[in-house]
């Protein structure tokens, strides 16, 4: 049995693996000698692959796994981690922004008794404007989400077991890592580290990608929105019924007239395209459940190398 592994997901990545792969087998060796890198090239088209399976003929400690294609960050973290056999995971961002040598201190911080040990990011190179925006994106995110998010921790950290055996019961299709190990539980702490700068390459993460992900996130965890869409209908409802009082009241004190047309008609356009916003989040909620009740793998592994 391996005392440890180190899940890393790596998606046209050619630039860092080898860097990537000496600086964690420099940190690793503080801890032990019992231990196996997982490098998960998730389909990439460039040379990623070609440098895993070169690694994996020089050092037997790494095994590669190959997705068939494209799955996406945490796809291709989840069949990592369904590889991985050893006492402790730490799973961590292959572009050398989440640094190797920090592993040192999760393993320790562990081993003082917890289960969970997730790095806070100290001090992120991002400029001002980009902290302020992300800030307030996640602000909006907690709020629509109903889940308290730390912003400082994302996926680097170091789990028991336990909790991987856990985790590996969970089938769902849409999956976050650090949401998906906050829900399990288990004692959990933390280690403040400074976050590096992108080795090289480019954020995989658009911004597309990130509303994409922020969206995925809030209609999974939470059904707030509907309940939002219940609050809107029924506030609507209330507006309404004042104002029927009004106008009936308007009748029979004023006599009846007929005006107001234009009144009638934004009434109308405003009510109807409520109907259809609550509609679409309903809609919503209906496709993430045809998603999960198709019930398909959530990863394929095309090739492996290693082991
Ligand atoms: N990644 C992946 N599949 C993807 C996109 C990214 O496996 O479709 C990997 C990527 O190689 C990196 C990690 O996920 O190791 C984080 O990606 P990135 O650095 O682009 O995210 P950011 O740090 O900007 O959040
Ligand atoms: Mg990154």
């Amino acid at each position: 049995m391996t005392l440890l592994n180190v899940v890393v997901p790596l998606y046209r990545e050619e630039s860092l693996v080898e860097e990537l792969h000496n600086r964690l087998t420099k940190s690793i060796k503080n801890i032990s000698a019992s231990y196996k890198i997982i490098l998960v090239d998730d389909g990439s088209d460039d040379g990623t692959w070609q440098k895993i399976s070169a690694i994996t003929k020089k050092d037997k400690k790494v095994i590669g796994l190959r997705l068939s294609r494209n799955f996406g960050h945490h796809y291709a973290l989840t069949a990592g981690l369904h590889e991985a056999d050893a006492d402790w995971v730490v799973v961590m961002d292959g572009d050398l922004q989440d640094r190797p040598e920090v592993i040192v201190d999760l393993w320790n911080k562990a081993q003082e008794g917890f289960d969970v040990v997730f790095v806070s990011r100290m001090r992120r190179p991002e400029g001002l404007l980009y902290r302020a925006a992300q800030k307030l994106f996640y602000a909006g995110l907690r709020w629509l989400s109903g889940i308290k998010f730390d912003s400082t921790q994302a996926n680097f950290s170091i789990v028991s077991r336990k909790v991987i055996e856990a985790y590996k019961t969970f089938g769902e299709n849409a999956r976050f890592y650090n949401s998906t190990i906050t829900w399990l539980g288990f004692k959990r702490a933390a280690v403040t580290a400074e976050h590096g700068t992108r080795h090289s390459g480019r954020p995989s993460y658009t911004l597309r990608k990130r509303f994409q992900l922020a969206g995925d996130i809030i209609f999974t965890y939470s059904d707030r929105p509907l309940k939002f869409s219940i609050y809107l209908g029924l506030s609507m409802a209330l507006l309404a019924f004042t104002y029927l009082l009004w106008v009936l009241f308007g009748a029979f004190t004023w006599g009846f007239t007929v005006e107001g047309w234009s009144s009638v008609m934004a009434g109308i356009f405003l009510t109807g395209g409520m109907i259809l916003v609550v509609l679409g989040v309903t809609g919503i909620y209906i496709g993430r459940i045809f998603r999960e009740v198709k019930n398909r793998p959530l990863f394929v592994i095309g090739e492996r190398t290693g082991k």
